[in-house]
């Protein structure tokens, strides 16, 4: 069946498949909803977004995406509440994030209807995809690569933006153990490092790989001038709890601006809490963790929330930090943003946006 629903072209599945999903056995990233949206940008102009069965896309080899990589995406989720409605948490911080990505990756900007409005149209269709459960979610993967067949080096003309769901299923881990890196960088000064461009992701596999032979879960990432400074940590900003303030690296053209990150400010605060943005060095915490003045070292981000580590590695040495509890700040503030995006707690910011 194809109809024209408001600004969208929807071709709908003929038989769902939302029976493949286990809400009890979900492996991220590995199976996708019934539908998914389309929309092309030729020469400058937006065409119809249409959505359709997920599927296949054919290329031709001379993809200019393959080969120079304009290519972003952002990264979000969507729950079930507690009034079993299907809510987004602070969408409008990821279509801002996605534009200015655009823009520094040189693409075109994607207007709200497409983004937002794409969001909503898709979410209400695969609705039935949303998981209940404490711990499951939807994940939701707009992103957007340049479509031009050419292999000329100059931005493409044309581009294709397209939304994918997936769900995804409580976060099983052990705290990381993590090495303060100090020979490869993630981002420099004037590079792309606030861009979520596909290039960032693919140039930290390396460094991360060497990092796993030696034991450790992930990276801490240091400033490319100095490695003296710390930045970010996988796919997560990093948070340092030093006798009982939080401090945080300031944002800068090196570090993604999470999403995570701002909301777990906030919350503090509200909490009476003190956060320090600033520059956070590197020598300061290692000493800190050693003297106990540093109690906790933690990521913040989409995928786990709040993540603490169980320890660092720099030069050689393994310095644990102790153990997390549920009176941690890290445990407090996990918990008061899940209540939040569940419709817990009381949603003072206007964070939680219904479909
Ligand atoms: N830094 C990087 C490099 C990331 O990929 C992510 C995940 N988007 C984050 C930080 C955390 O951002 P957010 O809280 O918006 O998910």
């Amino acid at each position: 069946m194809v109809e024209e629903a408001a600004a969208f072209k929807i071709t709908h599945v003929k038989e769902s498949r939302v029976k493949q999903l286990d809400p009890e056995n979900i492996v991220f990233g590995s199976l996708f909803t019934d539908h998914m949206l389309v929309a092309d940008c030729i020469d400058g102009v937006w065409q119809t977004p249409e959505i359709l069965p997920y599927g296949d896309i054919a290329y031709n080899p001379a993809l200019a995406s393959l080969h120079y990589g304009q290519s972003i995406f952002e990264g979000m989720k969507a729950f079930r509440n507690v009034d079993n409605e299907v809510v987004m948490f602070r969408p409008e911080e990821n279509f801002k994030r996605f534009n200015i990505s655009a823009e520094r990756m040189c693409m075109a900007q994607v207007p709200e209807e497409i983004f937002m409005g794409g969001l909503k149209e898709i979410l209400k269709l695969d609705s039935a995809w949303v998981p209940d459960g404490e711990d499951n979610s939807l994940y939701l993967r707009p992103f957007m690569f340049a479509s031009d067949v050419y292999l000329g080096v100059r931005p493409s003309f044309n581009y294709r933006f397209m939304i994918i769901m997936s769900p995804a299923g409580k976060y099983y881990s052990t705290p990381p153990k993590v090495k303060i890196e100090t020979e490869y960088i993630r981002a420099a000064t004037g590079g792309v490092g606030y861009a979520k461009c596909a290039g960032n992701y693919a140039a930290s596999l390396y460094p991360a790989k060497l990092a796993q032979e030696q034991g450790y879960t992930q990276l801490l990432w240091t400033d490319a001038q100095t490695h003296t400074k710390f930045e970010e940590s996988g796919t997560m900003n990093v948070f340092f709890v030093q006798n009982g303030k939080l401090l945080t690296p300031k944002t800068s053209t090196t570090i993604l601006k999470g999403i995570t990150r701002d909301s777990l400010i906030n919350i503090a605060r509200d909490s009476g809490y003190e956060v320090s943005e600033q520059d956070v060095y590197v020598k300061d915490i290692v000493e800190g963790i050693k003297d106990g003045s540093v109690t906790e070292v933690f990521g913040a981000g989409t995928a786990v929330v709040v993540s603490p580590f169980s320890g660092v590695g720099f030069e050689g040495d393994d310095i644990p930090l102790p153990a997390i509890t549920e009176k941690s700040i890290s445990s407090v503030l996990k918990q008061k943003l899940d209540g939040i995006r569940k419709g817990k707690l009381e949603d003072t910011h206007g964070w939680v946006y219904k479909v």
